[in-house]
C-alpha cells in the first residue's frame, strides 16, 4: 500500500492507506524514547499504530524545502497546508490540492498584504478611539468610554 504525504500544521505527514484505519504518521518521525529525537531523514516505509505497513511518497527533498519556505513560518497559526493534487483529505478538508510552489508564494504574498491591512486598520482604530479618551490596550481590551 502506498500514501501521498502532505504538509500541514508544520509537518509532513501520510495517512495510513489502509481501509477504515484513521491513523497517520510523519514522514520524519519521532522517537517514542527519551529524548524524543525526530528523524533527521524522512522515512519512507512505515508502519501506522495499528500496525498496518505502507510506502509514503512524498515530493524530493528540495520539492519540500521550497514548499515549507513557500508556505511561510506562520502556517501552523494559520493553518496552512500542501497537498498532491487529488488528495482526499484535501477535498475532505475544503483545501486547494496540487498547488505549485509559486502558487504557494503568491497565497502568502496575498496573506501578507491582508494581514498588514488588518494590522493598519486596527492602529487606525486604536488612533481614534484614543483621540475620543479610549484606551486600548496591547490585547484588544480597551478601557474609556465614548
Ligand atoms: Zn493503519
Amino acid at each position: 500500500m502506498k500514501s501521498e504525504a502532505f504538509y500541514n500544521w508544520g509537518a509532513w505527514k501520510a495517512f495510513c492507506p489502509s481501509p477504515r484505519c484513521t491513523d497517520a504518521v510523519a514522514l520524519y518521525p519521532q522517537s517514542p524514547y527519551p529524548p524524543f529525537e525526530i528523524s533527521a531523514d524522512p522515512v519512507f516505509h512505515q508502519r501506522c499504530a495499528r500496525g498496518h505497513e505502507f510506502d509514503i511518497e512524498a515530493p524530493d527533498e528540495d520539492t519540500r524545502a521550497r514548499i515549507e519556505v513557500a508556505i511561510g513560518e506562520d502556517s501552523v497559526h494559520d493553518g496552512r497546508t500542501w497537498y498532491p493534487k487529488g488528495h482526499p483529505a484535501a477535498a475532505l478538508y475544503h483545501h486547494p490540492s496540487g498547488q505549485s510552489v509559486s502558487e504557494l508564494e503568491e497565497e502568502t504574498a496575498e496573506l501578507r498584504r491582508i494581514h498588514e491591512t488588518e494590522e493598519s486598520d486596527r492602529n487606525r482604530l486604536r488612533k481614534l478611539l484614543a483621540d475620543l479618551g479610549v484606551t486600548v490596550d496591547t490585547d484588544g481590551t480597551f478601557n474609556g468610554r465614548i
